[in-house]
């Protein structure tokens, strides 16, 4: 035996174990975030170079990598200017001739590469210079011998990575190349056998092999760039596969490892309640209702999603949800992202809670002293039954005696750790969880894949029409008249103020630029500046006197983005509206047309707008509906950056796009779902190393560690 140990090779041992990694390589690899080996296996290409057909000279076409054969005729130095040295080659073959420049060269060695004679594989991307001629710069060049044949490079598909400097394209696939033979054999299938059959999967081992070092057939460039070989297909199954199973075992087993408390519903409070309202319930809330009253009545918690665009009435569907749970004699509570929401929430919520003898209590930050004990002290001894906050209602502080519901409003705004922190609160108490933001499908199957989901898909009788117009730089005056003109008919408008950086304070005084521009305007106009720095009582006052009328123009910083209801606010101008997000837009918009009156939401955009604005300024004025719109904002930012999932508990995605891999989803989704009812445990033998799989995959975003 040696004397040296011997460890046997894993997919999780360090990168120096490559050949040609050594330190220096290794830290540069490093700050591509790969550490393991199996992070080199993810590490895709992101595009993939077609060098396997070859071209003659006369057939290149600017602008098209392309590759072909030629011999150097001559090679040097040439001047551009005074100072600037560049290395020029000129390519002959038997249809014409063509140059090439590189401008970062050492000119020994490039003086031994391209010797006059030499005959070369040139690969590159011709464009026309000045003097319309046909050049490439900075070919990647091969040499041909008679017995090489060239392994990566060139008369194949090549793969582009991403790299960083100091770490040229070629090591990169070299070590890839590496890594692949050397670690491919101990690739294992985590996806169970009859389901490879079944949809005719490559193996992962196989499907890795490819996706670096694609085979070339006449389509395979083509599918690479659109993600359709069958290499990858197979990888984003299953990433999405692994995820769905995840979300699939959580959401068998949530009952199981957490019983709640059964609720008996539609009792006489919530019969006086909804006689008080001054309106019929909508059909759809109705429908919501039943779902969320069936849940109740189970032990196990009610995990439900309800998405209703903004203005669909989810306040009224939230409240006959908490009184239930005070009908139980359960405490409730209600979380909102913002205190001017929590505050309005309150103030609408009072007069019933009154009238049905209910003790309401708010909890914000801004609650201090005497009056802050004294709440914790009702909150905790029992007394307060509902209580509305916003996340500091997650403080330790807050003690509930006996927390049986809990309904977060606007969920996108926090985080799944916060949500969770409120269930904590309680001896598994019921969750409703309300959004007004329209998740796309296909990222509300992956985020809140283990919760049901109700949506609320009807307005209110007598909703407005909304027009939203956009205004660039100079043209704003407009929008200011026709806010003049709406307020002469004894209307009301908002001003909301951009979002400058990630300060407070700098929102702040763009927003009392605007509100003085406003004032001095509009003299005989009662103005007024709303903003989050303003005292508690301070902004209940603006808010009353705006309700009662008093105020006509409120301008704003986007404190007021969420759930603030004024029907009689027709007018919704947006400063700066090429810097807000859509998500954002559309709730802003969702502000007014809430009353008899047709609306008007007024973009006003500064140049310089960049490609993306615009399309989101296009898919304001083309789109009212919430789904399409956030759609929209997915196709433009793509779903990394999709309205806070980051925080959502989305794991990353190395390969799988949502937008793209709805269909594969889809498929992926349904498989998991029945393997979890076929084995819900995942303890048969040919399941184990999917479940290993997905606790590595999901084990911190659903605490499935916990769980299985
Ligand atoms: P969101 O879903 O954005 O939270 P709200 O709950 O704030 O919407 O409701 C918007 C407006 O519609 C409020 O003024 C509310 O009183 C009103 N509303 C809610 N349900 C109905 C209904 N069934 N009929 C008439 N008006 C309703
Ligand atoms: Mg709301």
């Amino acid at each position: 035996m040696n004397s040296t140990r011997w460890k046997k090779p894993s997919l999780d041992d360090p990168i120096q174990f490559i050949k040609g990694v050594g330190p220096k390589k290794a830290l540069l690899l490093q700050k591509l975030q790969l550490k393991a080996i199996e992070d080199l296996l993810y590490f895709l290409p992101f595009r993939y170079e077609d060098r396997s057909q070859l071209k003659t000279i006369s057939n290149l076409i600017p602008d098209e990598f392309a590759t072909f054969i030629a011999e150097v005729t001559s090679s040097g130095i040439i001047y551009m200017g005074r100072r600037k040295r560049v290395f020029e080659v000129i390519f002959q073959d038997e249809t014409g001739t063509t140059r090439a420049k590189f401008f970062r060269f050492n000119e020994t060695n490039m003086m031994k590469k391209f010797q006059t004679g030499e005959k070369l594989i040139v690969f590159g991307k011709p464009t026309v210079n000045k003097r319309n001629q046909l050049e490439i710069v900075h070919p990647d060049t091969e040499r041909i011998t008679d017995e090489t044949t060239v392994p990566l490079e060139i008369g194949k598909i090549v793969p582009v990575y991403h790299t960083t400097e100091g770490l040229h394209q070629k090591s990169i696939r070299n070590i890839l190349n590496n890594v692949l033979e050397k670690y491919l054999p101990l690739v294992e299938e985590v996806i169970p056998e009859d389901l490879l059959l079944r949809h005719k999967f490559l193996s992962r081992s196989e499907a890795f092999n490819q996706v670096h070092f694609p085979a070339s057939e006449d389509h395979t460039a083509k599918d690479l760039a659109k993600f359709k070989t069958p290499a990858q297909k197979r990888l984003i199954f299953e990433e999405l596969f692994l995820i769905q199973t995840g979300l699939a075992f959580k959401k068998k087993h949530a009952g199981e490892i957490q019983t709640g408390t059964a609720f008996k519903t539609r009792g006489d409070l919530i019969k006086h309640f909804i006689n008080l309202l001054p309106f019929q319930l909508t059909k759809a809330q109705k429908r919501v209702l039943a779902d969320i009253m069936e849940d109740l009545e189970k032990e196990k918690p009610m995990n439900r999603l309800i998405q209703g665009d903004v203005g669909c009435g989810k306040t009224i569907v939230a409240l006959i949800t908490l009184f239930t749970g005070v009908d139980n004699e359960k405490q409730t509570a209600l979380m909102v992202p913002t205190e001017i929401l929590a505050e309005q929430h309150y103030l609408n919520i009072r007069p019933y809670c009154d009238a049905l003898g209910i003790e309401l209590a708010l909890v914000t930050g801004t609650l201090k002293g005497k009056e802050r004990e004294a709440v914790y002290q009702d909150i905790e001894s029992g007394k307060t039954r509902i209580t509305i906050g916003t996340h500091s209602l997650v403080q330790k502080e807050i003690k509930f005696k006996n927390l049986g519901l809990a309904v977060v409003d606007e969920q996108h705004r926090f985080g799944v750790l916060q949500r969770e922190a409120l269930g904590k609160k309680g001896n598994n108490p019921h969750l409703l969880i309300m959004t007004a933001t329209p998740i796309p499908r296909s990222l509300a199957l992956t985020i809140y894949g283990d919760m049901d989901v109700s949506l609320l898909d009807e307005f209110p009788p007598g909703r407005q029409l909304i027009t939203t117009q956009v205004f660039y730089e100079k043209q704003q005056d407009k929008a200011y008249e026709l806010m003049e003109s709406q307020i002469k008919l004894g209307r009301q408008a908002f001003v909301v103020c951009p979002l400058i950086e990630e300060s407070e304070l700098m929102d702040l005084k763009a927003a009392v630029t605007i509100f003085e521009s406003i004032q001095e305007r509009f003299p005989e106009l009662s103005v007024c500046l709303i903003h989050g720095k303003l005292k508690k009582e301070e902004r209940q006052k603006i808010m009353a006197r705006f309700l009662k009328k008093e105020i006509k123009v409120l301008v704003s910083t986007t404190v007021i983005e969420v759930g603030i209801d004024i029907p009689n606010a027709t007018v919704m101008i947006i400063e700066h509206a090429e810097r807000f997000g859509l998500a954002q837009l559309h709730q802003l918009r969702g502000r007014v047309g809430r009353g008899k009156h047709a609306s008007h939401c007024l973009l006003v955009s500064y140049f310089p707008i960049s490609e993306e604005g615009k399309a989101r300024m296009r898919a304001m004025q083309t789109s009212r509906d919430g789904f399409d719109i956030a759609e929209e904002d997915l196709k433009i930012r793509g779903p990394g950056d999709f309205m806070g999932t980051r925080q959502s508990g989305l794991p990353i995605l190395k390969i799988a796009n949502l937008i793209r891999d709805i269909k594969i989803l889809d498929v992926a989704r349904k498989e998991a779902f029945a393997l979890i009812d076929r084995d819900p445990n995942l303890k048969n033998s040919e399941n184990q190393l999917l479940k290993n799989a997905v606790q590595r995959l999901l084990g911190n975003h659903l605490s499935l560690m916990e769980t299985i």
